[in-house]
């Protein structure tokens, strides 16, 4: 299989270049295409730790199909899927990839990109060659019988999250990323190539979870409480749940992580290591270890009574720690609010007692990505300056893996990290 970029395949203005390929901090001119490109690469036998599982590598710039957009990538988000990834854990991205017929027996992820266009598909009409971008990680068949029929496509079986388990396979850990037209959006022109990269995943998701499961929108003087509110999805939850007028309470590990949080618009925190009730509460029959935990659980409850200065709970509860968290979500959300989950970090076992589910009639709801839709009512508040991008630590390209790893260890929890990819290593600011 030919992987370089056919001309014939490119719109007027990409060429192929003579160059092999460009240092990394480096970019060919606008639309000229190098044959080959570095990437941070993830192969079978050696997944585990991120920092051994991602190694630099070259290998081919690929193909575009007729709906596809070739970037150069700029800056790329590391979020926790690529963690997952390089563990090969829960799924194997790359035997799921063969066993979908295709061709590569490595994975370069990635799901946040900011970049420039360098090249369009044939049927490619409202992105060009040389637009300043972001990319949002939904991914889906156009021809998916349920995405053609207009229904909600991160409902439909061929949903896929880009730079982690979509069968594309060219996120935005190399040189050049490949995204379907749909998920390319306009780069906030003030944002920084590494600011721009870091809020997307995390924000679409976070949007999606507070406005996308009706009839449990956030709404003007909700409470909601956002688990991990310092890190990627909750520093997102927070301030998404602000502008929409809700009082969002942060769950952190330390104060400085909760003064973080209070800045992005939160009404108090909760540090969840006063507090020892965490994992699968005993066995409903177990009489003593269910009032331990009960006694556990109500005291945390009354730290949000606390903060609010009112007996008022959670409409809504943003979770993704899972097993560790969820029995408190549950207990803690208000009767017929909504727990909202979008990861189990933690563990999958997340145990809920069903009488406070059903007496309470309290909802549950898994979300996963966003849609077009809601990943374009996110960026547009990012393009307005009403969220910040909470950019967090930003690394050399080199970096990645390590940067990975420290995800794991919960280390530095401030907004999103982010690998320079194009834009110069030690060129923090540029935006253009
Ligand atoms: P992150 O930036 O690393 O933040 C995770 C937060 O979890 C940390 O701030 C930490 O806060 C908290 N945490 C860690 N251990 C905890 C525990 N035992 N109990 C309670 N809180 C704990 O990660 P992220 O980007 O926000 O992502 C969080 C999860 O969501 C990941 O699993 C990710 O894969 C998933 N996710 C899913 C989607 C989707 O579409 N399904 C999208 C984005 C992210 P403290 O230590 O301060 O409490």
């Amino acid at each position: 299989m030919a992987h370089a970029l056919g001309r014939e395949r490119l719109r007027p203005g990409a060429t192929m270049s003579k160059v092999d390929v460009v240092p990394i901090g480096e970019l060919p001119p606008v639309g000229v295409v190098p044959k080959r490109m570095i990437a941070q690469v993830v192969r079978q036998d050696r997944f585990g730790d991120p920092a051994e599982a991602f190694q630099i590598e070259e290998v081919p710039v690929p193909e575009l199909a007729a709906d596809e957009v070739l970037i150069a990538v700029m800056a790329a988000g590391v979020n926790y899927n690529n963690v997952w990834a390089a563990r090969g854990i829960p799924i194997d991205v790359i035997a799921m990839r063969k066993r979908a017929g295709k061709p590569w027996d490595f994975h370069i992820g990635g799901s946040d990109a900011s970049g420039i266009v360098y090249a369009v598909g044939a049927d490619v009409r409202t992105v060009s060659v040389g637009d300043a971008v972001v990319v949002h990680p939904g991914w889906w068949e156009a021809t998916d019988p349920w995405v053609a029929g207009g229904k909600d496509p991160m409902l439909s079986g061929s949903a896929k999250i880009w730079g982690y388990d979509a069968p594309s396979n060219f996120g935005s850990f190399g040189q050049f990323a490949v995204a379907q037209e749909h998920q390319v959006l306009p780069k906030a022109p003030r944002l920084t190539w590494e600011a721009a990269a870091a809020p997307t995943l995390v924000g679409t998701t976070a949007y999606r979870m507070l406005h996308g499961w009706p009839p449990h929108t956030v709404e003007r003087g909700d409470v909601v409480l956002v688990w991990g509110g310092s890190g990627g999805v909750g520093s997102q939850a927070i301030q998404l749940a602000a502008l929409a007028g809700a009082h969002p309470i942060a769950v952190v590990s330390d104060a400085r992580r909760g003064e973080y949080c209070q800045k992005l618009g939160a009404v108090g925190y909760i540090d969840r290591t006063e507090f020892h009730h965490w994992g699968i509460p005993p066995h409903w029959d177990d009489a003593s270890g269910q009032k331990e935990w009960l006694a556990g659980a109500r005291a945390f409850g009354s730290r949000i009574w606390e903060i609010l200065g009112e007996r008022r709970n959670p409409t809504i509860v943003v979770e993704h720690p899972g097993e560790a968290t969820l029995p408190t979500s549950v207990f803690v959300c208000d009767r017929g609010g909504m727990v909202v989950i979008c990861a189990a970090t933690t563990g999958y076992s997340g145990v809920v007692d069903l009488r406070y589910q059903w007496v309470m009639q309290k909802r549950l709801q898994g979300s996963h990505g966003s849609n077009d839709e809601q990943a374009r009512a996110f960026n547009d508040l990012v393009l307005s300056g009403s969220i910040d991008p909470c950019l967090g630590e930003v690394v050399r390209f080199e970096q990645l893996p390590t940067a990975h790893q420290a995800m794991t260890a919960g280390q530095d929890v401030f907004g999103n990290r982010v690998v320079l990819v194009g834009a110069a290593q030690e060129g923090l600011g540029a935006t253009s």
